[in-house]
């Protein structure tokens, strides 16, 4: 079978999840971070594929703009907020950037390779460069808020197999530098595997395969993720806790109305704290209501 590491990921954490995701392909509504995620490494990729020209930053922030995608925000200010965050990143990004000096073999390297006669691993790395004195390294573009830890990173079973992945497709790449950049903090952390790490690493997704290929039940397994997962509403351990919304059209509705109305009201706030701001007044009557914010700008409805 083919395995991915988000493949191998998602049915260590829960065979269930593994079933919806990659057996019954159950689609899943688009989130904003997931699309913020994306379409910030498309602009890098966007500028990286230019190399050895450097592109004007304008470019950069027009691709942004034009690929921008307010509908999937959950509100004017929440997309704004979005946007102007990630204008940030590339910012930084462009501002450390020096197109021409690194040699970089491939950018976007979907990557298939042998892990047993019966498995192959398959990815995608975003950016490998040849370094001068015959190394290689895979960067990887991060747009966490967080930053993970040494020890998280010198233990992330992703640049393993991205190691893994670059020494099968360039053998004679023998010295392999893994390294993450995080756009908001502007900031590279590399790490290296050792052999036997690889060793390790190939053996445990090759077991999972195995594993998956012979797995009848696909059992739910709860872990700490659950409360993200888009499966809830199909899950037997969240019976009860989550209603299917497929059988009840008035709640559907409620909650729909609920939702737009939560919107409006992030659209709007921040219109009356300007106002307020702008006018410097805490408190604005009229005849039928008095508004006014305590001192953690909490805005308060008096009638
Ligand atoms: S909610 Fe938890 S246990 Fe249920 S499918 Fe999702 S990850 Fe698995």
């Amino acid at each position: 079978m083919r395995i991915s590491y988000s493949a191998y990921d998602t049915f260590n954490r829960c065979p269930l999840q593994y079933k919806f995701s990659y057996i019954e392909q159950i689609e899943r509504p688009e989130k904003p971070e997931l699309f913020f995620g994306s379409l910030i490494h498309k602009t890098v990729q966007f500028a990286l594929k230019k190399d050895p020209i450097l592109p004007k930053e304008q470019e950069l922030m027009d691709f942004l703009k034009i690929k921008w995608q307010p509908e999937i925000f959950s509100s004017k200010n929440e997309s704004q907020q979005y946007f102007e965050f990630g204008k940030e990143m590339i910012r930084k990004f462009y501002a450390d950037w020096q197109p021409g000096l690194r040699n970089i073999v491939a950018t976007e390297k979907y990557f298939q390779v042998p892990l047993s006669s019966k498995h192959i691993l398959s990815g995608l790395i975003d950016r490998i460069d040849k370094l001068p004195y015959g190394a290689f390294e895979i960067i990887d573009y991060k747009t966490n808020k967080a930053l993970p830890t040494q020890l998280e990173i010198d233990t992330d079973k992703q640049l393993a197999i991205y190691n893994l992945a670059v020494q099968s497709l360039w053998p004679e790449a023998q010295d392999v530098r893994l390294t993450l950049y995080f756009l908001k903090h502007n900031l590279k952390i590399t790490t290296k595997r050792q052999p036997y790490e690889i060793e390790q690493i190939k053996t445990e997704v090759i077991n999972i395969a195995d594993k998956i290929e012979n797995e009848k039940e696909f059992a739910p397994k709860a872990n700490k993720f659950c409360d993200w997962c888009d499966f809830r509403h199909l899950c037997p351990l969240q019976e009860g806790k989550v209603e299917n919304r497929e059988q009840n059209d008035d709640i559907n509705k409620i909650i729909e109305e609920y939702i737009e109305a939560q919107q409006k009201i992030k659209d709007l706030e921040p219109q009356i704290h300007q106002h307020f701001d702008l006018e410097k007044i805490e408190e604005f009557s009229n005849k039928e209501i008095t508004i006014t914010r305590d001192k953690d700008k909490k805005i308060i409805i008096k009638n």
